[in-house]
């Protein structure tokens, strides 16, 4: 990395670096170019759940982001920079961090949400004003959603048309290194305390199922890519719809909280290509379109910032949903609906904070369209439950699902529960997993009639087409 960022070399002051969903040490532009303009740096993480437009965090979300800073608190001080937490507005904070320690730069990397860009775009205005360098980088996205636009210039709306585009341009940069060390003495800077901030839960401590099932940090990431490569790859793309079997890579609440980029994941299968078998090399190419998923959610909720509120399809704000059955959303939340299939995957969810992803379009079908429960219910339910809550891809596949989205499963398309469990688990091993009650006297009815229930769905998204 090179300093043509209009970055000037340290005239004596720190460097602040601001960590948001970036939480690693290794492909971090921000910290890369703080250490390389060589003063002190101080790292700071901003608590801020009072800035306007920004989604507060969901309970799994909190306590993989406990983790994940410890994590990273280690990784910082070794290349001998302290780790400041601090809690409030960042507009206020960043600033009072500024000129607690003097200093002349503050860097972050780049968010993509309405709200965060409007703080961002102001704290950037702001520390100018104040004659503080102040730059952002790209690190989340291999593809910044403004730079990718159809030949009229507009935002994609079909996946594949935009992969074409994205991969039709220059190769993603190469991911850098872990910068050396900072220079020192570090500055002392007071800090709020992690523990303080009681992301985990303790009365009831509900994350012993979190914790059997995932290792958060940037470590934990690496060996969860590597171990995916050497043992998984060969599988994915024949197994990765098959709930039983553990073959997806299960990184991403790790892309998620930037413990590991994009770049690294698209260099380092890149890197192993050559070497592949057909399948495994077949796998390496579905694998990185997942990817590209990924990077299309945050395309269409960049540009569609309410992508979690409002309808992507406007005529959808027509669609009759009946009043709320409160009981029905239990069920359904609780993984007790008597249709195995959706129980095993909301329990998964529960216990886990994570569901297999043909599950989850499964459950999220037979919510909003059996149950006839507004999509914007399950996405909710979602963002507070899933340790990889993603503020576009969650509100994009929810509305994939439902219709109302963009590239959208069409209207007519509603899972049959027990057509996928016999297709995508018919040795019910995942049901049976997940679900020990199952086929025992305390398992309940189901809750709704299926077939009776998608006639009804049917029905409503046809009222929905002879009113557009
Ligand atoms: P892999 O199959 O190994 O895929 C590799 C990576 O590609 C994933 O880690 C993820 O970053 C990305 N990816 C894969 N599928 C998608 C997709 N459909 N959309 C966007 N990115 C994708 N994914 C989230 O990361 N956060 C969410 O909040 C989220 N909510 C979802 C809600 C619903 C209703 C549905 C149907 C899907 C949702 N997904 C979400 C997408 C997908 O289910 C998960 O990304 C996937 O299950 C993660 O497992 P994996 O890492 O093993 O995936």
């Amino acid at each position: 990395m090179s300093r043509d960022d209009g970055l000037s070399a340290a005239s004596g002051g720190a460097t602040v670096v601001v960590f948001r969903d970036d939480l690693r040490v290794a492909d971090n532009p921000a910290l890369t170019m703080a250490v390389d303009r060589g003063a002190p740096v101080i790292a700071l993480y901003v608590r801020d759940e009072v800035s306007p437009g920004i989604r507060p965090l969901g309970a799994a979300s909190k306590w993989w982001l406990h983790q994940s800073l410890a994590s990273l608190q280690l990784s910082v001080a070794e290349l001998g920079i302290p780790f400041v937490l601090r809690s409030g507005p960042a507009l206020r904070v960043v600033p009072e961090v500024v000129a607690e320690t003097g200093a002349t730069a503050v860097l972050w990397n780049r968010r993509y949400g309405a709200g965060e860009i409007a703080v961002d775009t102001q704290l950037k205005a702001h520390l100018r004003e104040d004659g503080i360098q102040a730059e952002s980088f790209q690190a989340s996205l291999l593809f910044e959603p403004w730079t990718i636009a159809t030949g009229a210039g507009t935002p994609y709306s079909v996946f594949t048309p935009f992969w074409r585009a994205c991969r039709g341009g220059p190769e993603p940069r190469h991911p850098l290194p872990v910068p050396g060390r900072a220079a020192g003495p570090p500055t002392v800077v007071a800090t709020e305390l992690l523990a303080d901030w009681a992301l985990q839960p303790t009365r009831p401590d509900w994350a012993q199922g979190l914790r059997d099932t995932w290792t958060p940090g940037e470590d934990a990431a690496w060996a969860r890519l590597h171990s995916f490569i050497s043992d998984d790859l060969d599988e994915y793309a024949q197994g990765r719809d098959v709930p039983g079997r553990q073959v997806t890579s299960r990184l991403s609440p790790h892309l998620r909280w930037g413990e590991l980029s994009a770049h690294q994941i698209w260099h380092e299968v890149g890197r192993v290509r050559a070497g592949l078998s057909a399948l495994a090399a077949e796998g390496a190419t579905r694998f990185l379109t997942e990817v590209g998923w990924r990077e299309f959610s945050w395309h269409v909720l960049f540009h569609f910032p309410d992508l979690a509120e409002r309808n992507w399809r406007a005529d959808y704000d027509k669609f009759p949903w009946p009043a709320l059955d409160r009981n029905a959303l239990e069920a359904w939340q609780q993984g007790r609906t008597g249709v195995p299939l959706v129980d095993a995957g909301m329990r998964e969810l529960w216990h886990t904070g994570t569901m297999h992803n043909r599950v989850r379009m499964v459950v999220a079908s037979f919510l909003t369209k059996n149950l006839l429960i507004d999509w914007r219910e399950g996405e909710r339910w979602f963002w507070d439950t899933l340790v990889d809550a993603d503020a576009a891809a969650n509100p994009f596949n929810w509305q994939w699902v439902a219709g109302s989205g963009a590239d959208a499963a069409p209207y007519f398309r509603v899972f049959n529960p027990e057509l996928q469990a016999k297709k995508f688990d018919p040795h019910g091993v995942y049901i049976r997993r997940h679900l020990p009650d199952w086929d025992t006297p305390d398992y309940p009815d189901a809750v709704v009639d299926l077939a009776a229930s998608r006639r009804a769905a049917l029905s409503a998204y046809q009222s929905l087409r002879e009113q557009s």
